[in-house]
Parts: C-alpha cells; structure tokens; sequence
C-alpha cells in the first residue's frame, strides 16, 4: 500500500516515470498525450531542455535566498519580463508557490490599501457563482463552487456571488449578448449598493472560466462594463488568470482580449509551466505606492516566496515562449483544434456546448442536447470519461461542475503550445474513442 496520502484514497495511480514533449510515459512504457496539460500547466511539454537547464544553472548558483534578506536576479527579471507585457497601470509582481498563494496575496493586498487609504470599512468581496479561486480559505471562499464549498462552509468569510457570465445557460431567449452582458454588470452593480458601495473592496472574476465550467469566456463587453461598475463605486478589479493566464487563451493575459486592466491580476500555472511551483500578483502602481507611501510593508508573506530556481524556470519557459513566438500558434493550433472537436462531435447528442479561446477549450456534455439537462450526479459521467480518457492514452480534464444548483460534466482542454497538426486529429480521435466508451455508442 502507498504510505502517500493520495487526492483520491481510493484510487490507483499509474506511475509516471518520463515526460517527452506532450507525452507521460508511465513505467508500464504506456504513453498519454497530455492534452489538459496537467492542470493547465505544462504550456511547453514535459521535456523542454532551456527549462531544465535553466533550473540546473540556478541550483548551481543560487538555489535559495530568503525574501527577507535578499532580492536575486531571476526574480528581478522576470518581475521586468511581466510588468512589461502586463495590461496597463500592472507596476510590480509579488511572487509565490501557486495559484491559491497568488489569490490570497490579492485578497490581501487588497484588503491592506484600503486600509492605507483611510477607508478600512471596505471588507466586502463579490465573486461568482460557478467558479474557483483556489483551495486554501481565503481563496475557497471566494470562488462560488457549491461542491467545493460545502463541508468546509463554517470556515469559510462571507463573500458575495453573483451569476456568471455563462451564455449557453445564461442568455435569455432573444436576448442579444449585449444585452446579457448589462444585465449582468447591473446584477453586479445591485449587488454593491446592498452591500453600501463604501463597503466593498474587491470584485473577482476569472476572464476565461477553467475548471468549475470548462473553459467559458464572457460575451463581448462584459468586462468593460464590469470594470466601468467597479470604477464607478470605487471597488477594485481582480481577474484571476491562474488557469487562462500566460499565453493559454493566445494572448500572454487574458484581459488584453477583453480590452480592460485590472488592479489585481493572478498568474500561476502556465508561469512555471510545471517546471517549478511558481505563482505570482501583478500589483497596479495605485495599490503598490499606497502601502508604499503609507506602512511600506506588505503584512503577509510566506518561506518560499520569489523563490530563485523557481523564478529562473519560469523567466527560461517565458522567454522561450516569446522566441519561439509560440502565441500566434496557440490561437491557430486553437482554432484548429475547436474545428476539428465541431467536426467530430458537434452532433453529437451529449455534447451540449463546445467553446473556449486560443488552447484553452471546454466541452460541456449534458444528458440532452435539447433541454440541456445535466446527467445525473450519481452517474460521474466526468469521472468515467476520465477513466476512459486514460485508457485510450489521452489526458484530459473533466470535471463536475454545479449547474443550476447539481453537478454538471465538461470537459477542459488545454494542451501545450508545442503540439503539430497531426497531434490534433490525435487528440480528437481519443476524445472520440473516450466518450464512446464512457457514453455508449452515438
Ligand atoms: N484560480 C484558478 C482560476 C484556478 O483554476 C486554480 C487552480 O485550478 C487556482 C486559482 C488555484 O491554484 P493552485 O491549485 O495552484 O493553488
């Protein structure tokens, strides 16, 4: 028995032994193209030799330094690397281990400039419904995914969720996407006047919706006017782009799609590309000069942040990135890859919706194409096409999200940048054999 205290204690796991570019090799010599990158993280494949050597270089150098004695040069560069392609008025970078980290250093620090700016009555948050923020408190109790939530509720702050912005469900009929998004952004901007707009700090969102509803972007407008709301009531923006951050979507940040800046954005995943752990906040000059100006010093902080070698990978997987010009590639392998899943199982009858932006692409599979009926929870239809994913050799990410209130199924895409042509037919061919599997034949 493995003495390792598994996600699922009930579940086998095969071993993963060697990564060749979109493979993992398991040591029975089985290989699975890895088409969810993980968890949307390994952007550049399992074996990219800058990446590697970059990480042995540091070791060899400077493995470790603590935050509190010493800055170090791959953090000081790749602070320069993003404040330099980030959405407008992103000024400094605060580095952690991960995405949750990265969410619970924005909460704070947004808790902290209001508190520096005299208005310390400002503790409210405002997220969504359906999505997910990360694990650890703070961060749970932001995203608004019932079934995440559930038995860790006591423990959990008070946070507000309004509805998402989630077409296939939530356009009405007749209803132009405009229109939608308005209504939305007048939910949201209700929302604060309940709460007294003096009381509230933040509102929270994710540009591109990953693991609670696969892979959903907003209609056209909706963060436009989102940020118009927020900047009306004097409320602070934070996108979480942990999961559609860093190229996925086929622009570095997702908000440049989006035409909005943030005060607070989130970024991990991609960043490290699974080479290190590695997450990071990208501050506005507006919230950094105020606890500059004020305190000087951020309350909050954890051993392994601005780590050096963790640093060194991502600034190695971001430059090659850029060198290898690799984002005009993700928007087009992207758009192939969305043809090739509507080709393929467009009709098909459990496949209700099929959506996404550049490699970052969802499937959402219901019981009927007509009502949009989610299966029933008891079935674990994503748990089975898992299943049957890993035994066709695929890696993907299914998951159940909660749809009107129950769990639902869809299935998260998010493949490397690195990945020709013919990697797509694969990745379609097994996705098709999967669902065959785990549906029953069309
Ligand atoms: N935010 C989003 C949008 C995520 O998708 C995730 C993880 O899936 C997190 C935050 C939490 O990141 P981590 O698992 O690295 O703590």
């Amino acid at each position: 028995m493995s003495h390792v205290f598994h996600r699922s204690l009930t579940q086998d796991y095969p071993t993963a032994v060697k990564g060749e570019g979109h493979y993992l090799i398991d040591d029975q010599g089985r290989r699975y193209l890895d088409a969810c990158g993980g968890a949307a993280v390994s952007c550049l494949g399992h074996s990219d030799a800058a990446a590697i050597e970059a990480i042995r270089e540091q070791v060899g150098k400077v493995a470790y330094a603590h935050t509190a004695f010493f800055t170090t040069e791959p953090m000081e560069a790749l602070a320069d690397f993003l404040v330099e392609r980030a959405p407008a008025g992103l000024e400094s970078v605060y580095f952690v281990s991960g995405g949750s980290e990265a969410m619970e250093a924005a909460l704070k620090l947004a808790r902290q400039y209001f508190i520096e700016i005299g208005q310390p009555q400002r503790k409210h948050l405002i997220a969504r419904r359906q999505s997910y923020h990360g694990n650890t408190l703070g961060a749970l109790a932001t995203g608004g995914n019932a079934w995440r939530r559930q038995q860790f509720e006591p423990l959990l702050i008070d946070v507000s969720h309004v509805s998402p912005c989630y077409a296939y469900r939530g356009l009405q009929e007749g209803e132009s996407p405009e229109a939608y998004a308005t209504r939305l952004a007048d939910e949201l901007e209700a929302e604060i006047l309940r709460l007294g707009a003096e009381n509230v700090m933040a509102f929270v969102a994710e540009p591109v919706v990953g693991a609670t509803m696969g892979a959903v972007p907003a209609v056209p407008g909706y963060f436009k006017r989102v940020r118009e709301v927020c900047d009306r009531h004097g409320v602070l923006l934070i996108l979480d782009e942990v999961m559609c951050g860093m190229g996925r979507t086929g622009t570095l940040f997702a908000a440049e799609q989006e035409g909005v800046t943030a005060d607070l954005i989130t970024i991990a995943k991609g960043l490290g590309a699974g080479y290190q752990p590695i997450g990071a906040t990208l501050v506005s000059g507006r919230i950094r000069d105020a606890i500059a100006n004020g305190s000087g010093f951020f309350q909050h902080g954890h051993t392994y942040i601005g780590h050096a070698t963790a640093c060194a990978a991502a600034l190695a997987v971001q430059t090659t990135i850029q060198e290898r010009d690799l984002l005009p590639r993700v928007r087009e392998l992207g758009e192939g890859l969305q043809r090739r899943l509507t080709e393929r199982l467009g009709e098909h009858p459990h496949v209700g919706d099929i959506r996404g932006r550049g490699l970052f692409l969802g499937l959402e599979l219901v019981a009927d194409r007509a009502t949009k009926a989610a299966f029933e929870p008891e079935r674990k239809v994503h748990a089975r096409v898992k299943q049957a994913a890993m035994q066709a050799g695929l890696m993907c990410y299914p998951m159940g999200g909660t749809i009107d209130g129950r769990q639902g199924d869809h299935i998260l895409l998010a493949p490397p940048f690195i990945l020709a042509e013919s990697h797509l037919d694969e990745i379609v061919d097994k996705l098709d054999i999967a669902l065959r599997s785990a549906l029953g034949s069309r």
